[in-house]
């Protein structure tokens, strides 16, 4: 029965109370696993995160970057402003919905630094969203879900999604 090993395998993030679960495609799971800092010389890589969205499942189909014009470095990623406003247009066009962003961290397990929550609330302030708030994902050392941080950012501030199987 494949499809049920397909559904006991997939990585879904149910949002609080709302109903709403994120679920993250095998593609974008490699995606992030491919860009894992597993050398201390290893730059940070990240992206953003676009989504179908089928009633209450929040479809993680895509992960984009890092990109040749991003700023990289052991302990910083910053994105390019311009290929981040193509790609959100782009993929719009496609069905796709800009829903976050991703980013590595030369950590195990992955924990937000304060510039990364200060980052996540006026990035959410300032851009449109279909989803009640803005993810964050921060990709660490030890295999998904355990290395993985997932937040929801709204107005309140960061909220840490959990996994559930
Ligand atoms: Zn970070």
């Amino acid at each position: 029965m494949p499809s049920l090993w397909r559904c006991a395998m997939s990585l879904r993030y149910p949002i609080g109370l709302s109903g709403e679960v994120v679920e993250f495609s095998d593609g974008v799971l490699t995606h992030f696993e491919n860009h894992i800092q597993r050398r201390c010389w290893q730059c940070e890589a990240g992206g953003q995160l676009f989504a179908s969205l089928d009633r209450n499942i929040v479809h993680i189909a895509v992960a984009s970057g890092p990109r040749d014009k991003d700023f990289r470095a052991p302990f910083l990623y910053v994105p390019n402003k311009a290929e981040e406003r193509r790609e959100i247009a782009h993929f719009y066009r496609l069905g796709l919905h800009y829903v976050g962003d991703w980013h590595t961290h030369p950590q195990d397990i992955a924990q937000p630094s304060a510039l990364d929550l200060k980052t996540a609330k006026s990035t959410f302030l300032r851009s449109k969203h279909m989803l009640g708030g803005l993810l964050l994902v921060i990709v660490g050392r030890v295999k998904a879900p355990r290395g993985l941080f997932v937040s929801l950012t709204d107005y309140e501030g960061s909220h840490r999604l959990d996994a559930a199987w």
